[in-house]
């Protein structure tokens, strides 16, 4: 937790003596704390001072680098518990389990699958994260080999789970430039595992059945030289799993417990193939860093990246587009025309439809601020005016010959002003988007 400026001040010396170039110590520590200056300018700061304010500038939760590259994936350093407070910064990973025990042409097909699973939706590329490799038995040379080949066929982030410290050991010096994630320390092997990780520089995934016994081992782990950790507990029904995930971001936040200053992770046991979509979403709503399971079908994918990307969304900015004309399909001068609001989620559902119906059309975003349409109407940034100026200014009369413009069916009632200003003829569209591809086909028959 940041300390105030008064909190800084009875830190300081109180001695006056101007050699940080302040008049004051108060004056000093009031600048400290808005960051305008360094610790190191006051000379006479003892050293337990020193390490506490430094302490206090660290982020509660810690930022964890997993991968390199593009695929770098980032977790932790959240200043919040709910998102409306802020925003939650770094989206939670999602990793796809993959078994040793499975063939080698298995492994090669699932990690290809893997690598594809990236989908575009409202105008942003959401993917997996990771994938982990699990150590069925205790084969030290198969595990590392099958490490190795999935290192070869992937660039996402790797996560290597392994029982056997050895096993962990050897794979993590192998693949060490992918800054792999190490699962997981436990009480028995912890001072193995946190020297290799501290030799390595990389993450660990510190383990324990209790937050109890978590609080305890985390204290021992950073003493063994890891500080790049990742916290997990036990396997246990979800409502007990949330309980412990909430309590792993409520402490350094709330209760300034530094301890528990980590990302989490969470790996899905179930078998239910829709049991694993739903236990990912709760986890990633209640406040994983990482969750990996085995499933990996597009279907199940799909809506727990969807819930991510909405979660990781800012709810004070919602997602818009660039405001303009765009031309969808080989457009000429006798395309139609659609209006619509630069909210990315109106936006993409119209544009959706609009290519459903393979009839080439203009879609205008009008700058709402990113509201959708009826809001954007209710708050008045979806006026007559508004869309006037954005036909005129994106183009539309030097694009197109004809003098029609479709409007979303919920704005019929301003068909008449707009019209009266625009100059054009004002045809209502469906109410919903859906209906778009009918409506273009009869307006194109109607000529
Ligand atoms: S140098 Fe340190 S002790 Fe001297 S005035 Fe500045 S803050 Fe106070």
């Amino acid at each position: 937790m940041a300390f105030s400026g008064l909190d800084i001040y009875k830190l300081l010396p109180k001695t006056n003596c101007r050699k940080c170039g302040f008049p004051t110590c108060l004056a000093f520590a009031m600048q400290l704390a808005k960051k305008a200056v360094s610790v190191e300018k006051c000379p006479e700061i003892t050293a337990a001072a020193k390490a506490a304010l430094e302490a206090s500038a660290q982020p509660p939760i810690k930022l964890i680098t997993v991968g390199e590259g593009e695929q770098k994936l980032e977790i932790g350093n959240e200043n919040v518990l709910f998102r409306h407070e802020e925003k939650f910064f770094h989206p939670a990973g999602v990793g796809i389990i993959i078994n040793d025990a499975a063939s080698d042409e298995e492994i090669k097909n699932r990690v290809e699958h893997v690598n594809k699973l990236s989908f575009e939706r409202i105008g942003q590329q959401i993917s997996v994260n990771l994938i982990a490799v699990r150590q069925a038995g205790s084969d030290k040379a198969r595990f590392e080999a099958v490490v190795k080949k999935v290192a070869e066929l992937t660039k996402l982030g790797i996560v290597l789970i392994s029982a056997d410290a050895a096993s962990l050991k050897a794979a993590a010096a192998h693949i060490a430039k992918r800054k792999p994630i190490i699962h997981a320390a436990n009480k028995e092997n912890y001072q193995e595992l946190a020297a290799a990780a501290k030799e390595l520089s990389l993450p660990l995934v510190v383990k324990a059945d209790t937050l109890e016994e978590l609080s305890e081992l985390i204290p021992a782990v950073n003493s063994a030289g890891a500080n790049d950790l990742i916290l997990q507990t036990g396997d246990k029904p979800v409502n007990k799993k949330i309980w412990d995930l909430t309590q792993i971001r409520r402490m350094p936040l709330k209760k300034n417990n530094r301890v528990f200053g980590y990302p989490s992770l969470t790996v899905i046991k179930s078998n239910d193939t829709y049991e694993q979509v739903i236990e990912a979403c709760d986890y990633i709503l209640k406040y994983t860093g990482i969750v990996l399971l085995e499933g990996f079908e597009a279907y199940q994918i799909l809506p727990i990246l969807t819930l991510r990307q909405n979660i990781y969304t800012d709810p004070q900015k919602p997602l818009q587009v660039e405001p303009k004309a765009y031309p969808i399909g080989q457009v000429n001068e006798n395309s139609p025309v659609l209006i619509t609001t630069n909210f990315s989620l109106s936006y993409y559902t119209v544009l959706g439809e609009v290519e459903a119906s393979k009839i080439p059309a203009f879609l205008i975003s009008v700058d709402t601020e990113g509201m959708s349409v009826l809001t954007a109407w209710a708050a008045e940034k979806f006026t007559p005016d508004k869309i006037n100026e954005s036909i005129k200014k994106f183009g539309i009369p030097e694009k197109v010959k004809h003098k029609n413009i479709v409007i979303p069916g919920y704005v019929a009632v301003m068909s008449g002003d707009l019209e009266e200003k625009s100059g054009y003829r004002i045809i209502v569209g469906p109410r919903e988007a859906a209906g778009i591809p009918s409506f273009l086909k009869n307006i194109q028959k109607a000529g």
